[in-house]
């Protein structure tokens, strides 16, 4: 535990953070210009989706940062290559990512799309203690330290106080072979609401409800990775929003490519209430 102090204190991993996703935008930059043109399957990756060309090499732009410009020693949990041990003193510190989250949005010319690292000293959500998740297309970067606020380009941010579900901009994932199970638990919701929404990189949609952008986002399908999910889980809980499980109930998992997660994400109590009551679970 006190090795574990001493690490956090040497290293700053907000700056490291910061610099991964400087090196993987020039990385990919070049790989950008033929996104759109067919490209050679690189199999499925260990979150379960195809890996493109593109995936791998974010998240190689993350590896070289961690290793060569900063001689760290660490373990991988990653959508792309799955569980990686890197140096003498991998289980000190675990490192999450998503190296591009809305890979689909990215190869279709849809400017939402983001890249997603936290940062733990334990293999587990709660353990998070440092987060960025970046829209690579607008320049946009979302930062959490744990005790020290969440920020949208170094400015501090919050979420909205919107209370009324009519009102409020809500993002919910549908993206399910199972849609016939979980968008009946999603009708009453629905026909209270004027502004539904789903924008196709989590990771981002999740910091949209962070900064005030949106009011809520919900994700009850039990299929979105926690490599999707760790980064966010700490921006949203930094910035004074809630995300709970679909039962209102802290939200935890195991961080790992192949762990699922549920829950509900809102900018303060009152809107979040509003949604666990109409849920159907
Ligand atoms: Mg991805």
């Amino acid at each position: 535990m006190k090795t574990d102090r001493r690490m956090e204190k040497q290293v700053d991993w907000l700056k490291i953070l910061i610099k991964c996703r400087s090196n993987l935008q020039k990385y990919i930059a070049p790989l950008l210009k033929t996104v759109n043109q067919p490209q050679p399957s690189l199999g499925i990756g260990a979150g379960g989706d195809t890996m493109k060309h593109i995936d791998l090499a974010a998240e190689k732009a993350i590896t070289e940062t961690l290793l060569d410009d900063y001689g760290l020693s660490f373990t991988l949990i990653s959508e792309e290559s799955g569980v990686k041990a890197y140096g003498s003193n991998p289980k000190e510190t675990y490192v999450t990512a998503d190296p591009i989250d809305g890979t689909t949005n990215l190869t279709r010319g849809i400017p939402f799309y983001a890249t997603s690292i936290a940062v733990s000293t334990k293999p587990e959500l709660h353990a998070v203690h440092t987060a960025l998740v970046a829209d690579l297309f607008h320049d946009v970067t979302y930062t959490a330290k744990k005790g020290e606020g969440a920020q949208r380009n170094g400015q501090k941010i919050a979420p909205s106080k919107e209370t009324s579900l009519e009102e409020a901009v809500i993002g919910i994932d549908l993206n399910t072979y199972k849609v016939h199970e979980i968008a009946p638990r999603l009708t009453s919701l629905i026909e209270k609401t004027k502004h539904i929404r789903h924008l196709g990189a989590n990771a981002l949609e999740l910091c949209y409800v962070a900064d005030g952008t949106i009011d809520a986002f919900i994700d009850i399908r039990g299929k979105l990775r926690t490599t999707d999910t760790a980064a966010a889980w700490l921006i949203i809980r930094e910035a004074g929003a809630k995300i709970t499980t679909p039962y209102g109930k802290p939200l935890n998992a195991k961080l790992d490519p192949k762990e699922k997660v549920s829950f509900i994400a809102a900018a303060n109590q009152t809107i979040q209430k509003k949604i666990l009551a109409l849920l159907k679970n």
